[in-house]
């Protein structure tokens, strides 16, 4: 019997923009624009105000040097290649490249060291985020230490090649996601942190979310990560060009954590940090549960975490998660106006690159606070007259008046297609009120009864194609997608819809939209490569017992546990924490801090037990021999239970059935 209970590793692991090796990625068979496609992005030069190129020098603005890497982990692999994005230099966009998209491709490629103001400084582009520093009088306060230590490290090291190497006192997170925390042992030492003589800082319920966000639903998550980051398209412009964020992941590389130190609790609070005066600005439940910005009046900065950043964000974001409340997000925007809008001279992200002047500062906070607002009151506007998702989408095509026009407000991460359905969502759910819809068939069942409709496979690729002729590239990928679902094994079905998706992702204005028709594309051609894993340890020891015991719940196969019903006591004692299990109707539920008086078995393991077995270091049969586990009473009902559990593989089948 082997209990797999690397279920915390392989759900952690799963966090956030994950990505494949490099090395592995398959050649990209990609094909050219199609005449239409080239037309469509030709359209697009002459929308938009592509004159203005101000933006050209304001993301380079401050650099000190640039940075060309690689970056390598210990054993030589490169983590981080911004040279991958050498083909962004040619100045126009190739006929395969949304020319709006282009142009944010080439801005989030300036990597260096870059000066945001006097004692303040900024890594961009040796990550997927920024990681910023600002110069205190004793040491050095970093704000958001990338996704990995590999990448963290560089990116500090290639600070004192240019500044006095002070040491770093403080560490802020502005956030509970991984690409804002992950680096951290790259930066600081816990010894350090644990003698206090290093400060982190973070938002109340940081712990929580960062953790918990991606457990219970991380291994979908992560399959559908793999698809929004475009990690496993190669990069080139028939592939991969962005994010609309940065660039990508890094690839491989470890993924630390470091618990804060100091939680902010309240809505405003101010604290001197190494002789920096900080004011802290909670936004809970914006573009993360846990977040906030800050504010640096001796430096007149104002940092927006990922509140404002160069692009409309996502309300939902594609790869899955719980929806955003893009109202709460804008009138948060609205109290930093109001707040800091006065003093701020300098705005910075942790992504993108940072906005000088007042003038500019307040425009861009106004402007993004519309933007959320609209999103969110456009939606309930046409929901209330009776739209349904597909159709609130397709009637907000724009952002109203001069917004629309704003570089800051296009769609390079989140659209407004999928943020108005997103709202529908937060709102009224995945339902539309239409009976029809109470209970359609799954996609299997309706593809083949759509095929026998249209007259056979033969016929639908004869439609497919004429749509393709036409340029009708969303038609064609419906009708190719029932296809598909109805004739898996259909070559011709699975390269045309291939195409169909390969056209669309040319076309798209947003990095994510993109990653994920290409990396559709790549599936139905080539199938789906083996993913990479970063190293989690941190993350799987700061799991509780409790998420552990979500998680077997979760993995519990019902079918299997129907008439096994049983009593357990999971007991964590180093920890203190004592659970009492119940399987009931083929269900799994546990009591926190409760004990069964009479249960069928009772379980001893210390909590770093469980975090060895589930990093994989030990198995749950070695432990059991080795008394690291010891059971109580009826040992062959826990091992029956064992026995119930489902592994999941985060390389399910998305384009095909
Ligand atoms: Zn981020």
């Amino acid at each position: 019997m082997r209990l797999s209970t690397a279920v915390i590793a392989t759900t952690i692991s799963l966090l956030g923009a994950q990505s494949w090796a490099a090395d592995t990625a398959p050649a990209n068979p990609a094909k050219a624009a199609s005449a239409a496609t080239a037309a469509t992005n030709r359209e697009v030069l002459t929308q938009l105000p592509f004159d203005d190129r101000a933006d050209y020098d304001v993301a380079r603005r401050g650099l000190v040097a640039p940075f060309e890497g690689p970056i390598l982990n210990a054993a030589g692999k490169p983590v981080w290649s911004i040279q991958a994005y050498d083909f962004l230099k040619q100045k126009d966009s190739p006929d395969t490249v949304n020319p709006s998209l282009w142009r944010m491709a080439q801005l989030n490629t300036n990597a260096g060291l870059f000066q945001v103001t006097e004692g303040l400084y900024q890594i961009r582009g040796l990550d997927l985020a920024n990681m910023t520093i600002i110069e205190g009088k004793d040491g050095l306060v970093v704000i958001d230490p990338l996704t990995v230590t590999e990448t963290a490290k560089a990116g500090l090291e290639l600070y004192y090649q240019h500044r006095p190497r002070k040491p770093v006192v403080a560490v802020i997170y502005s956030h509970s996601h991984v690409d804002h925390f992950g680096g951290v042992r790259g930066v600081v030492d816990e010894a350090d942190v644990k003698a206090g003589k290093v400060r982190i800082y973070a938002p109340e319920g940081f712990m929580e979310h960062a953790i918990s966000e991606n457990v219970l639903a991380g291994t979908a998550m992560f399959r559908r990560s793999m698809f929004q980051s475009g990690s496993q398209v190669a990069k080139g412009e028939r592939g991969q060009v962005d994010t609309g964020i940065g660039k990508g992941a890094p690839v491989g590389g470890t993924t630390s954590l470091i618990a804060p130190t100091h939680l902010i609790v309240q809505p405003l609070e101010s604290h001197e940090i190494a002789g920096v005066q900080v004011e802290f600005q909670l936004t809970p439940g914006t573009e993360a549960p846990a977040e906030m910005n800050l504010y640096l009046p001796q430096l007149h900065a104002l940092c927006m975490a990922e509140n404002a950043v160069m692009t409309m964000h996502n309300v939902l974001t594609p790869r899955g998660a719980e929806v955003r409340d893009a109202k709460a997000w804008s009138r948060f925007l609205d109290d930093s106006l109001v707040r800091y809008g006065d003093k701020a001279e300098t705005l910075f992200a942790s992504h993108n690159w940072p906005t000088w002047g007042g003038e500019g500062i307040r425009t861009l906070l106004a402007d993004q606070r519309d933007m959320y607002a609209f999103v969110n009151n456009q939606t309930l506007h046409l929901l209330n007259q009776g739209l349904t998702p597909l159709e609130i989408a397709d009637a907000v095509k724009k952002l109203p008046g001069e917004l629309g026009r704003k570089w800051y407000a296009r769609g390079y991460y989140g659209t407004l297609s999928f943020n108005t359905r997103a709202v529908y969502q937060r709102y009224l759910g995945f339902y539309d009120g239409n009976p029809a819809n109470l209970d359609p068939l799954p996609p299997v069942e309706s593809g083949k009864h759509y095929v026998e409709a249209m007259g056979g496979s033969d016929k639908v690729l004869e439609l497919m194609r004429a749509a393709m002729e036409k340029g009708e590239y969303r038609w064609a990928a419906q009708l190719g997608n029932h296809l598909v679902f109805a004739e898996p094994d259909n070559k011709a079905a699975r390269e045309a819809q291939a195409d169909a998706l390969e056209q669309l992702g040319y076309r798209s204005e947003s990095a994510i939209w993109r990653n994920i028709y290409l990396t559709g594309t790549q599936e139905l051609r080539k199938g789906a490569p083996e993913p990479s894993t970063r190293t989690v340890a941190d993350l799987v020891r700061a799991a509780t017992p409790a998420m552990f015991m979500d998680v077997l719940a979760v993995r519990l196969d019902s079918d299997k546990a129907v008439g096994h019903d049983m009593t357990l006591n999971w007991n964590f004692d180093d920890v203190n924490q004592h659970f009492a299990l119940t399987l009931s109707n083929g269900v799994l539920t546990y009591r926190e801090d409760s004990s069964h008086a009479k249960p069928d078995a009772t379980v001893k393991m210390s909590k770093a037990v469980l975090d060895r077995i589930s990093l994989r270091q030990l198995d749950f049969p070695t432990a059991l021999k080795q008394g690291d586990i010891k059971l109580d009473g009826d040992a062959a009902r826990f091992k029956e239970l064992m026995g119930m559990l489902s592994t999941f593989q985060p390389t399910f089948n998305i384009v095909t059935p």
